[in-house]
């Protein structure tokens, strides 16, 4: 109750403005070519806040033709290593003397916890650009043994213009994960974000050219998918892509990427991960990791533990606690203070997952809390947990991107690691155990890119981030990222004196 009257309140001013809603192309804010905008909404009421200018092919075009007049005649991957540093460091001092403003943009536009945004997400897009201006100067290629009279050397180069697409459900820190490895490598970017949340990545771009970004080097387009995303994919003056979103648009990219000019694609997709809490695990531990592991961002994370696999013999404590911890959830304005939940992103998400609330209820699992909308005005929804759940319902195969728990019982480490792994995703996993073997085991066998022992969701700059199957290809973050903005040149030089 305390819940829903808290997002029945008046909404709170947004500590913002909003000054940004053009196109970034070749240094400069523009109107779309087609004159077109496009509304942008509060979640917390669905009003709008602002109308942004609508990319289209035509904006593609001209975003492309800048990042390549960039790439091509330079300066960017011209200047030296040091001085591309310099200014994405330059770049990440203003991010964190904007922090707020930043932080206040993205909740505004997205619902995230405004606490959350201004002390973890925007802190760490910082941070994140500081670790790649750290690499700009530290990619070099290697000096290679040959059988013959050669000497040979590998010459680590930037792809050249890299088109990036977006989600909404992290919109700055996934911005960061895709143009700080591009930028520090030296290649030239257009960025389409989502056109759920245009707004922040409008700001810190402008911020970037504060920071002595040449012209051309970063474009931002806003816009839809099918129009200024696809044109994107398809267009033969990008040479590199990488998308975040979900895997039916995934392969949609790929097939756009292939038909064009052979683009390599990275791709980071949907997830549905197993949270595996053993016998031997701390239950109040695990109880807490799990409800975070699910919740956390209104359950709107690609890694969100989504399947919570539970010991037969600690089952029904651990869903009395899940239970007891989602009820004491505080759901509410995400502007305010304590807030833990705020809106889902939009109406389409909202009703998608009061949908999966209903076929989890009809095919049988048990309701042990929420289950409704909190309010009338804006996406709110009840934290909401399932027991007895199956693997076959479609709650334990759809990824409901939505504060939906779902725990499921198991009985012996090979059947979970079975059931874990029966699934076309494989982005990340919990394992909640005191067992070193048990630990040692579940991290060998789970067919996943990150797994996360008597822990989850921990993200650092320098760890690399991916899915195995459906979840995607490739890795962001970490020395990792860097080769997906790399080409390896190999020199073969004859010696006419091969004693030397
Ligand atoms: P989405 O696939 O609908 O949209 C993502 C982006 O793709 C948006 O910018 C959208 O405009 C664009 N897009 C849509 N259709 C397109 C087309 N035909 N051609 C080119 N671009 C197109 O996904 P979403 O609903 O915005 O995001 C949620 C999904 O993203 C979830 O599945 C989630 O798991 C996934 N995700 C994955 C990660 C990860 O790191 N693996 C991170 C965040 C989100």
């Amino acid at each position: 109750a305390a819940a829903a009257s808290a997002a029945a309140e008046e909404p709170v001013t947004p500590p913002v403005q909003v000054d940004h809603t053009q196109l970034l192309i070749d240094g400069q804010f523009v109107d779309a070519a087609s004159g077109k905008t496009f509304p942008t909404f509060d979640p917390r009421t669905g009003d709008a806040i602002a109308y942004v200018a609508e990319g289209d092919g035509q904006d593609v075009d001209r975003a492309v033709s800048a990042a390549r007049r960039a790439f091509d005649e330079g300066p960017w991957p011209k200047m030296t290593a040091y001085e591309r540093s310099r200014i994405i460091l330059r770049f990440a001092d203003l991010l964190e003397k904007h922090n707020d403003e930043v932080a206040a943009l993205e909740t505004w536009n997205n619902g995230k916890p405004y606490e959350q945004a201004a002390n973890v997400e925007v802190p760490m897009v910082t941070r994140i650009f500081r670790y790649y201006a750290g690499w700009a100067d530290k990619i070099h290629g290697l000096t290679v043994p040959s059988d013959g009279p050669y000497h040979v050397q590998t010459l680590h180069e930037p792809i050249g213009v890299a088109g990036q697409i977006i989600p909404w459900n992290f919109p700055l820190l996934i911005y960061s994960w895709k143009v700080g490895p591009a930028l520090a490598c030296g290649n030239t970017v257009v960025l389409k974000t989502a056109e759920q949340t245009p707004l922040s990545a409008l700001f810190v771009s402008r911020l970037f050219h504060e920071a002595g970004l040449p012209p051309g080097v970063l474009n931002i387009i806003s816009g839809y998918g099918p129009t200024a995303g696809a044109a994107l994919c398809s267009h033969m003056g990008v040479d590199k892509l990488a998308f975040t979103g979900s895997s039916s648009t995934g392969k949609i990219v790929m097939g756009l990427a292939a038909q064009s000019n052979l683009k390599p694609v990275t791709l980071e997709l949907g997830g549905k991960s197993p949270f595996i809490v053993c016998k031997d695990a701390n239950i109040d531990e695990a109880v807490e990791t799990a409800h975070s592991a699910l919740f956390f961002n209104q359950g709107q994370c690609c890694c969100a533990g989504s399947r919570t696999f539970v010991h037969e013999s600690i089952y029904d404590e651990f869903v009395e606690k899940a239970k007891a911890r989602a009820l004491k959830r505080i759901v509410g304005d995400p502007f305010k203070r304590g807030v833990e939940q705020g809106p889902q992103i939009d109406s389409t998400q909202f009703e998608k997952i009061l949908k999966y609330i209903k076929s989890g209820i009809d095919s049988g699992a048990t309701l042990e809390s929420g289950g409704q909308r909190i309010g009338s005005i804006g996406y709110y929804i009840q934290p909401t947990v399932f027991s007895n759940v199956q693997d076959n319902m479609l709650i334990a195969k759809d990824e409901i991107f939505g504060p939906v728990q779902t725990i499921l019982k198991f009985k012996d480490l090979e059947e979970v690691i079975e059931r874990a792994n029966a699934t076309s995703f494989g982005l990340a996993a919990g394992v909640f155990t005191q067992n070193l073997d048990t630990a040692n085991t579940l991290m060998r066998a789970l067919r996943v890119g990150t797994v996360w022992i008597n822990c989850y969701d921990v993200f650092d700059a320098a760890i690399p981030f991916g899915g195995y199957k459906m979840s995607g290809q490739g890795r962001v973050r970490g020395i990792y990222s860097l080769s997906n903005y790399l080409q390896i040149k190999a020199a073969v030089t004859s010696l006419k004196n091969p004693a030397w």
